[in-house]
């Protein structure tokens, strides 16, 4: 898997107020980040991405949450 550490390549801001866990937004801007290991993948991923603890996976534009009360929505910018 490609494993890229977006945080070189990104800042990241929460988005506030947070959205609700059953209903997360997408967009080509907004990633998940997964509170138990910190790891952050694309909300529309466009290749294989999963965080190191398996709560989130994703391919194709989908994201697969096993648990979304442990993700925050956050607001990647370019450095
Ligand atoms: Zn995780």
């Amino acid at each position: 898997m490609l494993n890229i550490d977006m945080r070189k390549i990104y800042n990241f801001y929460p988005v506030e107020p947070a959205p609700a866990p059953d209903d997360l937004p997408k967009a080509g801007d907004l990633y998940y980040e997964c509170l138990d290991c910190t790891g952050i993948i694309s909300s529309v991923p466009r290749i294989q991405s999963a965080c190191t603890c398996g709560n989130l996976t994703g391919n194709g534009g989908e994201t697969v949450i096993k648990d979304p009360a442990r993700v925050r929505v956050v607001r990647g910018k370019l450095k």
